[in-house]
């Protein structure tokens, strides 16, 4: 067999992944090969959650401006999926209404809302202030420490992250291994319009907060509303350096 016939055997092995993965890195292999002969983040996904790692993924929502596509897109796969939310207890109002009626309206059976640690809570934040001061450590007590506690029983998850949302997220692969862990971005090549052709398409809801100027949406005191050609992600943490939350840590290669 010949160096063409060797690589299109391999081609549709990947593209048709028939058995799951005995291990993290054997699937992080396997749907990289997939990303690398042309399939789309909604088919590695789809290879991901019912072939190569059925049962050992979760989704983590933010349930913010623009979660409504790949909740949209997953439950298209799999309703069943389990969806984290991290209820930092500094949500708009506006957040956990819409958590509720997007799972209603897509049908999500597993959304699952994870608060902080009540002890660590009266321990490190009980004034629930630390975010005026020690957003980086806000952010660990609230969202990265019970996210690691979530995941603790997944190989992998799967974020709604876009090169278009911010210079730190450019190069955005569809497939990351992080921590110890896959990681799914499979949306990652969706840039603004394509959201809203999605929107319109699926006929989403919207995140009320996104008519009143907020196309970017995280708690409550670290979020305002952004103004005529700002990035979209210009009213988190407005006024600091910090950019990103904490969660969405460095890749490492395999
Ligand atoms: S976004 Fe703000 S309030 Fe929310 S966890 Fe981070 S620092 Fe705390």
């Amino acid at each position: 067999m010949g160096l063409s016939s060797n690589f299109h055997a391999a081609h549709a092995d990947n593209l048709a992944p028939s058995r799951e993965a005995s291990s993290i890195g054997e699937a992080f292999h396997r749907l990289s090969a997939l990303a690398a002969a042309g399939a789309d983040g909604r088919e590695i996904l789809r290879h991901a959650l019912l072939t190569v790692m059925p049962g050992r993924l979760a989704i983590v929502s933010s349930f913010g401006a623009e979660s409504a596509v790949l909740l949209s897109v997953i439950a298209g796969i799999d309703r069943t999926a389990p969806v984290v939310f991290l209820e930092t207890r500094k949500h708009f109002a506006e957040t956990l209404a819409y958590r509720d009626t997007l799972a209603a309206h897509l049908g999500l059976l597993d959304v699952r809302s994870v608060s902080p640690d009540r002890a660590a809570l009266a321990d490190r934040d009980p004034a629930g202030a630390l975010w005026q001061f020690d957003t980086d450590a806000c952010c660990a007590l609230r969202k990265v420490e019970p996210l690691d506690e979530a995941l603790s029983g997944f190989d992998g998850w799967i974020s709604g992250r876009k090169r278009h949302q911010a210079s730190t997220r450019t190069t955005l692969p569809f497939v990351e291994l992080e921590q110890g862990r896959l990681k799914l971005n499979p949306i990652a090549d969706w840039d603004g319009p394509r959201i809203q052709a999605e929107f319109a398409r699926r006929a989403l809801p919207a995140h009320p907060l996104v008519a009143r100027g907020y196309p970017s949406i995280g708690c409550a005191v670290c979020t305002r509303a952004v103004g005529e050609g700002e990035e979209s992600r210009a009213g988190r943490w407005s006024g600091s350096d910090k950019v990103e939350c904490g969660i969405h840590r460095a890749s490492v290669d395999a």
